[in-house]
């Protein structure tokens, strides 16, 4: 296991962007399995709750039925109806869904599922094999300190030059992922069910760090949110890192530029519109994986455990939800003026602009440990305390200036504005390719309801106190 314990990291000098320092020291407990010491809610951080009720385990089942379910009905929707739910929605009335799916539905096909395989072993190459800087995460709730490769930036310039290049030389239809979706979807649903099946069964049978397990009491609780909080292969193929990251975020341009090929056989031309939707995911996906190492201290990897959500989540609902704008203007071409194209642009830029410096801000700051300028002052910081699984106390620091003196999750603000921007490319004839800003906000506002609670278990009084200097939670003045 590639954990470190922090003493001997003194010893050998090494200092880990994020660690921080321990306050008091007792032994160490063994790590032995167990069910019972990871229930202990007081040092509950990583998931905030232990579901466990017969309303949650039947929450968690809706979810996994109705996402993939919706995933299906919104490309029949785009397939068969010009993109309009409501005509799609009103003919499943009429012949029942079972009748509408069953007709509908997307067909499994033999190329797109070993296309897909393939996809997927050529990613694990590139993540195992690429040159890679090595990156330290943050503690984990049993005092873990995780090592990831992190290439992803150069596993996406290989990709796409990939395809760029045999699409060039003619070897690759570049318009081959849209043309091929239907069997696309089935075979990234198959993987994704398969993916969540095999963390929850490796969490029981074989944990990569048993200590940093969750259980619910519920199956379908445990299935949904994952028990492993980062399951690995051996010492270094991480899933979460993985699968967010390659089969997720890279093919999300990688779809995008396969829908403007698509829409330019199909009509003849390429709308600014398509482009400037692409631009702004790429935009996106790009600053991921830049900031790579900035990913191994936000929620996803450092709280969220490896089930259903992240696994069918980065698989599916990923590349089918997040390219929405890219597939609706491939079939249903949007062209706007230059100046209104041009103004939806500026604000996706803009609020991108304040995403990344918003997250820059904290992880500047947890890196120096305070001790950094922010918008030309010293950082103001707050010093908190927490436990980990060991009983060890650490200190840590939540910044209280710049923009994270404005609100507690401006960074979620500038994600909106970027998202709404990517939508407005479509303009408003139909609401279809609006579902991806309207799910970011449901999450975002969710996940920072989830992310307080969770770090007021954290750090107790001094959540409180940062919550009394930092009164707004998203948007400054308004909420
Ligand atoms: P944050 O990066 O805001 O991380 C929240 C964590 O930061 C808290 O749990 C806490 O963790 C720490 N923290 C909170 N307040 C402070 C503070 N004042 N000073 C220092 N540390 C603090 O949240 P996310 O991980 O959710 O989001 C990261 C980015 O990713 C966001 O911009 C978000 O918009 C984006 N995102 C995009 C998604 C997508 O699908 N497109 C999905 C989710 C997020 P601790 O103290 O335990 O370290």
């Amino acid at each position: 296991m590639e954990s470190i314990v922090l003493p001997s990291q003194a010893l050998h000098g090494i200092t880990p962007a994020s660690a921080p320092e321990k306050t008091t020291s007792s032994p160490r407990r063994p790590r032995l399995a167990s069910f019972s010491s990871t229930r202990d809610s007081s040092i509950s951080w990583g998931r905030s709750h232990h579901h466990g009720s017969f309303l949650h385990a039947l929450g968690c089942a809706g979810v996994m039925v109705l996402s993939p379910s919706l995933v299906v009905f919104y490309w029949i929707s785009l397939s068969s109806f010009h993109g309009s739910i409501n005509m799609a929605w009103q003919l499943m009335l009429e012949m029942g869904p079972i009748n509408f799916f069953r007709f509908y539905a997307p067909r499994p096909s033999m190329a797109a599922s070993i296309g897909y395989g393939a996809w997927l072993l050529v990613q694990a190459g590139l993540y195992l094999f690429l040159p890679s800087v090595i990156s330290t995460g943050q503690l984990t709730p049993a005092g873990n300190l995780l090592k990831y490769r992190t290439n992803g930036l150069l596993a996406w310039f290989v990709t796409h030059g990939l395809f760029f290049g045999l699409s060039i030389s003619g070897h690759l239809d570049p318009a081959i992922l849209a043309k091929n979706w239907e069997g696309l979807l089935v075979a990234a649903n198959i993987w994704g069910f398969l993916l969540a099946s095999i963390a929850y069964i490796k969490a029981h049978v074989s944990p990569t760090h048993e200590l940093d397990r969750k259980f619910s009491g519920s199956i379908l609780y445990d299935m949904y949110m994952g028990i492993e909080l980062n399951p690995r292969l051996g010492n270094t193929f991480d899933f979460k890192l993985f699968t967010n990251g390659r089969p997720g975020i890279i093919a999300w341009t990688l779809i995008d530029f396969s829908f403007i090929a698509y829409q330019y056989q199909l009509h003849g031309y390429i709308t600014n519109t398509i482009v400037i939707s692409t631009i702004l995911h790429s935009i996106y996906a790009v600053d991921f994986f830049i900031n790579e190492d900035w990913y191994l201290r936000t929620i996803d990897i450092c709280h969220e455990h490896f089930g259903f959500y992240l696994a069918w989540g980065s698989a599916v609902w990923l590349p089918a939800m997040y390219t929405l704008q890219t597939q609706y203007l491939a079939r249903n071409p949007v062209a706007l003026s230059n100046l209104h194209a041009l103004m939806i642009l500026a604000t996706g830029i803009s609020g991108y602009i304040i995403f990344r410096s918003v997250n820059y801000q904290k992880d500047h700051v947890r890196r120096t440990k305070g001790n950094c300028q922010i918008w030309g002052a010293p950082a103001k910081v707050l010093h908190v305390k927490y436990k980990t699984a060991d009983g060890l106390e650490h200190n840590s620091i939540l910044l209280c200036s710049g923009w994270w003196g404005m609100a507690r999750h401006v960074n979620y603000l500038g994600d909106l504005i970027l998202s709404y921007s990517m939508c407005a490319t479509c303009g408003f004839e139909d609401f279809l390719p609006w579902t991806y800003a309207i799910f970011m906000t449901v999450l975002l506002v969710h996940r920072c309801w989830r992310d307080e609670e969770r770090c007021s278990m954290k750090y107790g009084k001094g959540w409180e106190n940062y919550c009394k200097q930092v009164k707004w939670v998203i948007v400054p003045g308004i909420y």
